[in-house]
């Protein structure tokens, strides 16, 4: 693999290696005056990220991608200081992308097979590179997350534990191996001088992300009677996914319309947070919840943890799960906690002075 390839998907082991050898250091990449152009475009890929869902092709040359694989940790700086769920996996999401239209295009088998055996899936390309064999546990491995019917095992032809995808296939597999690789590390600790050295950067990508946030409205509006801040780590994760593009399972994404029903949401609310899926469509959906709220005569009532864990729906144990079964109970305590906050605070600056409405008034 050689710097263009790294640029392209610079998640790769091969990547990290020429980043850790280059003779410019990480601090000097944030802080010198030199390098400003390389901060700006790791801003700008952020933004690109953030606003189209899609980092634009830029590193045809060695130059071109030099700058593009020094720019990607200072990408990974700003996401990592900002902190947003929703912006680390539209970011992961739009480097995956990325990498998924540059492995396509691949037309050296070797290199195809060095791509992958990076991310530790072993192929074997054929003779026309059209086609590729890999053991049925690394395609479960990948494939697993991925819900349309073609990807199932049972659909694909396994012989002697060997099965053969086209390249297409595998890049979209391997799309999906950078997009848990890029999102696996983030976010990341950052020092306070870099964060200091990095504010302009930070600050122009966080005014995206409120701009964004007020245009769909989606943070407040359709929410009256519900409150998204209380939602359960599980709930908060799915409802990041489907605004970052990324396709839920079933089972989650029965898990999530459940709940959100089962806490007051209208429906045509749900509808419209299932719009950015990448496999949306209106009328499955809206049957769906239909169903789900009732409408064959069962209503349904989001799983228990314990069924979320099995299905591996539960993306961890926050402090704030401790001792709870259920996300709709860490739902209602949550919302508890909040109204018996905002109680107090009223009721405080009547206890230093009864001034403070006379004033007002
Ligand atoms: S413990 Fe329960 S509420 Fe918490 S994230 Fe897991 S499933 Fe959701």
């Amino acid at each position: 693999m050689d710097i263009i390839d790294f640029a392209n998907i610079p998640c790769t082991i091969g990547a990290l290696e020429y980043l850790r050898n280059s003779d410019i250091g990480s601090n000097d990449l944030c802080t010198h005056v030199a390098f400003g152009s390389i901060r700006t475009t790791g801003k700008e890929r952020v933004l690109e990220a953030l606003q189209d869902g899609a980092i634009k092709y830029r590193r045809g040359n060695k130059p071109a991608s030099e700058k593009e694989l020094l720019a990607y940790p200072i990408a990974r700086i700003i996401v990592s200081c900002i902190n947003n769920n929703s912006l680390t996996k539209r970011y992961a999401l739009a480097v995956a992308k990325s990498s998924y239209e540059y492995i396509k295009e691949l037309k050296s088998a070797v290199l195809l097979k060095e791509l992958a055996a990076d991310f530790g899936i072993n192929i074997t390309p054929d003779a026309r590179n059209v086609n590729v064999a890999m053991h049925f546990t690394d395609y479960i491995h990948h494939a697993r997350v991925l819900h349309e019917p073609k990807w199932k095992l049972l659909n694909r032809t396994v012989q002697q534990g060997m099965l053969t995808i086209s390249k297409n296939d595998l890049a979209r597999l391997m799309e999906e191996a950078v997009r848990k690789k890029v999102e696996s590390g983030l976010p990341h600790e950052v020092p306070q001088d870099i964060r200091e050295a990095l504010k302009p950067y930070i600050n122009e990508v966080q005014e995206a992300i409120n701009a964004r946030a007020s245009k769909q409205d989606f943070s407040r509006d359709g929410f009256s009677e519900v409150v998204p801040d209380c939602f359960p780590p599980c709930i908060s994760s799915a409802i990041a996914d489907v605004q970052a593009n990324v396709n839920l399972s079933h089972t989650m994404r029965f898990a999530m319309t459940s709940f959100l029903l089962n806490i007051g949401m209208k429906p045509e609310k749900i509808t419209e947070i299932f719009r950015a899926s990448p496999d949306f469509r209106e009328q499955d959906t809206n049957y769906q919840i239909s169903h789900i709220s009732g409408a064959s005569g069962t209503t349904y009532t989001c799983p228990s943890c314990a069924t979320m864990g099995t299905n591996g729906n539960c993306p961890c144990k926050a402090p704030a799960c401790k001792k709870i079964e259920h996300p709709l109970v860490y739902y209602r305590r949550k919302v508890w906690i909040e109204n018996k906050k905002q109680a107090t605070r009223k009721i405080e600056p009547q206890k230093g002075g009864g001034q403070v409405d006379g004033i007002a008034n």
